[in-house]
């Protein structure tokens, strides 16, 4: 009898997710694995450059991809999970609910972020989490050349000081140029809970990232909470404002909502526990990947991030593993000892680093360089090609 892997999501986790078991599946042609993906669109969002301008054109198409490697694709949002009998509920674009049944689950359904903890941010803010947001955001940057001039409309207040705060940050200075005229006086204000700037990153990160800030003119209000958003611009705990038409939150990311319908262990994020096969807690025919999955990296105490370069890996064993069991092969142990950063910092340049600690290799237009070739080349999917889709798919090949 055949049998069915089902993969929720087809963003950077799910995608390669498929690929891998695809792979696997061919290497034993003897053996009946079919492999499908459920997502609201047949495409890969690249979300890491939705800080950039042109939004609506970071996506790459995934069918073509899909049908070289004999991957089915059903287009529709899952809506609930079923563990108990092995199925989940989902609706298509015309709002017709289904079951689909599996044999093994592969859960990569992504995160989000959450406005909803501040007063008013749901209503006020702006975020670029994920691509129809962002597009939103890009055209009311656009739409501020034809507000009245103020200060409230040539402020923009960045909450946040993680990495998707900082590139985007960073990256205004010249876009607000380039919309409001090079001689408009405008201000970009990074608000940050933590005490001083890229407080969480090794020292070296962070001298780039002050000097880099500095640079810009981007500043910086640190030990900074925001108690609430309005259509005026944010008040401070504390009770100072900061008048902004433009308020970006880039804080509180959590696991997508599906996660909470399995009953295991999950992070503060909302992540999933998973075992070194990536096996959801308690459930032997349920893995979780990508920015689902609370995943340990190495044996030395360190988990994977929301990150790309997490998903892409996570997602070939995750893939590998689901077939593997179907197949009778022995799984691979999810490993990932190398990681590394390279963050934009807009007209300053990139940095680049390797390791947990955070060692900064490369600066400016070098970094530059290799950022635009990761986020432009190496996590875009592979050629519709089964045989250079499957040689990138083996979780073993070389990546970051
Ligand atoms: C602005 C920004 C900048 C970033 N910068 C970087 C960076 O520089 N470097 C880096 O490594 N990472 C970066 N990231 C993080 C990176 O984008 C994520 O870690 C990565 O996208 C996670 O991959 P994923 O496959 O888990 O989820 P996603 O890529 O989000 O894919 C999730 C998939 O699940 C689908 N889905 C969701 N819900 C359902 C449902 N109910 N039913 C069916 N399908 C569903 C979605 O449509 C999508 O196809 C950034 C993220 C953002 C938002």
């Amino acid at each position: 009898m055949r049998k069915q892997i089902l993969i929720v999501g087809a963003g950077f986790s799910g995608m390669w997710a498929a690929l891998s078991a695809a792979r696997l599946a061919d290497m034993h042609p003897y053996q009946t694995v079919d492999i499908t993906v459920i997502a609201p669109q047949p495409e890969l969002r690249v979300r890491p450059r939705f800080y950039e301008s042109a939004v609506q054109t970071l996506v790459a198409p995934l069918q073509p991809l899909f049908d070289a490697t004999g991957i089915s694709f059903l287009q529709g949002t899952v809506t609930q999970l079923q563990p108990a009998s092995k199925a989940v509920m989902w609706t298509d674009a015309c709002g017709e609910a289904h079951s689909q049944p599996y044999d093994r689950l592969i859960l990569a359904s992504g995160s989000h972020v959450n406005r909803s903890f501040v007063a008013g941010a749901h209503a006020h803010a702006f975020d670029l989490d994920q691509l129809e947001s962002a597009a939103v955001l890009e055209q009311h940057l656009k739409a501020l050349a034809h507000k009245e001039e103020s200060d409230a409309r040539n402020t923009v207040v960045v909450c946040g000081g993680g990495f998707t705060g900082i590139e985007m940050a960073l990256e205004l200075p010249a876009r607000l140029r380039e919309i409001l005229g090079r001689d408009a006086k405008t201000r970009v204000v990074v608000v940050e809970r933590g005490p001083q700037p890229g407080a969480r990153y090794s020292d070296a990160l962070r001298d780039v990232i002050v000097g880099a800030s500095a640079e810009l003119g981007v500043e910086w209000l640190v030990n900074a909470e925001v108690e609430s958003v309005d259509a005026c611009g944010i008040t401070l705990k504390g009770g100072q404002r900061i008048a902004s038409q433009t308020v970006i939150w880039t804080v509180g990311v959590q696991a997508n909502g599906l996660t909470a319908q399995i009953d295991a262990p999950r992070d503060p994020q909302g992540r999933l526990h998973v075992n070194s096969q990536l096996q959801v807690t308690g459930y032997d025919d349920i893995y979780a990947t990508g920015d689902v999955a609370y995943a340990a990296t190495d044996d030395k105490g360190h988990y994977a991030l929301m990150t790309c370069q997490h998903a892409i890996l996570l997602g070939k064993f995750a893939g590998n593993n689901a077939a593997a069991g179907l197949l009778g092969v022995a799984p691979l142990p999810y490993r990932q000892e190398n990681y590394v950063t390279c963050l934009d910092l807009g007209a300053w340049g990139a940095v680049y680093t390797e390791g947990w600690d955070q060692q900064v290799k490369l600066t400016r237009a070098e970094a530059k360089k290799l950022k635009r070739s990761i986020t432009s080349e190496l996590i875009y999917p592979p050629k519709a090609d089964k045989a250079v889709a499957f040689g990138i798919a083996d979780p073993l090949a070389p990546f970051v």
